[in-house]
């Protein structure tokens, strides 16, 4: 189900040019009313429940209910990431809370070298056929 805003905990990211919650939603879902400083989902129809939102939120002021699929109808599902896991809780209407624990990744955040063993650019190379793209952009 689309995400919701708590008004009650959301600060409107301290009136900053772009709040989070805007700043994250990869369908421009969330707005900030100004006059009361308080964000909401837009267009919940349009909501594909990424969690980005709720995940990004510094006042954890954004919650979802989750589907039947996965947690008792009518729940809220709440994650909270740290570097190397992700908790999530899940409120039950009846106010029973669990809680679950998962690794999100292998190795320590930051220390994948992306490039590392990977030849330099050779920038000549982009006249070449193989990059079809470069004369459209010309
Ligand atoms: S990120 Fe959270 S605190 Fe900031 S505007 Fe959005 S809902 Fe409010
Ligand atoms: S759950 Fe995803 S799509 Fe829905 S408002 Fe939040 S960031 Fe946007």
């Amino acid at each position: 189900m689309p995400s919701y805003v708590l008004t009650e905990k959301c600060d409107g990211c301290k009136g900053q040019d772009k709040t989070a919650c805007q700043y994250i939603c990869p369908n421009d879902l969330m707005v900030l009313n100004r006059d009361i400083m308080k964000a909401h989902n837009q267009e919940t129809d349009q909501c594909w429940e990424c969690y980005n939102c709720v995940k990004i939120c510094p006042q954890q002021a954004i919650e979802i209910r989750g589907y039947q699929d996965f947690c008792p109808l009518g729940a809220n599902v709440i994650p909270m990431r740290s570097t190397d896991s992700i908790m999530w809780t899940i409120k039950f209407r009846s106010g029973i809370i669990k809680r679950f624990k998962f690794p999100i990744r292998t190795t320590v955040e930051g220390s994948i070298d992306l490039y590392g063993g990977k030849p330099e650019p050779d920038f000549a190379k982009l006249k070449s056929s193989g990059f079809f793209n470069y004369e459209a952009r010309k």
